[in-house]
C-alpha cells in the first residue's frame, strides 16, 4: 500500500523505498530517522536567498540510502528530532490493508 510519494508499505508492516526496495522500518517508526539527510543554509539557495540558518531553524532535506531519491523537506529547530510525515498502528493497518484486498 502506497503511504507516500516514493513509499509503500509491504505485507510485515515494513516501509520501503519504491524505487530501489530499500527497508526503512516498521509503519509506527519514523522512517527519517533511517534517511541520509542534508542540512541546507541560504547559501545552497542561492547568493540573494536569505534563511534564518544558523538562528533558531534548520532547513533539513532527507533521502533514501538506497537511490537518494529525495523523499522529504522540513524545516525544524536545531537539534528537534525529525518530523512524522506518518505514524500508523500495524495491526490497525494490516486490518485495513486486508479489508481492501
Ligand atoms: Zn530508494
Amino acid at each position: 500500500m502506497k503511504v507516500h510519494e516514493y513509499l509503500e508499505v509491504d505485507k510485515n508492516m515494513k516501509c520501503f523505498c519504491v524505487k530501489c526496495g530499500h527497508v526503512f522500518c516498521g509503519v509506527d517508526d519514523n522512517y527519517k530517522k533511517y534517511c541520509k539527510r542534508a542540512e541546507l543554509t541560504g547559501d545552497d539557495y542561492g547568493v540573494k536567498v536569505y534563511l534564518h540558518d544558523h538562528m533558531f531553524v534548520r532547513y533539513i532535506e532527507y533521502y533514501c540510502p538506497g537511490c537518494y531519491t529525495l523523499l522529504s523537506q522540513e524545516q525544524a529547530p536545531a537539534g528537534h528530532e525529525p518530523v512524522p510525515d506518518f505514524k500508523y498502528n500495524p495491526k490497525d493497518l494490516k486490518n485495513f490493508m486486508n479489508r481492501r484486498t
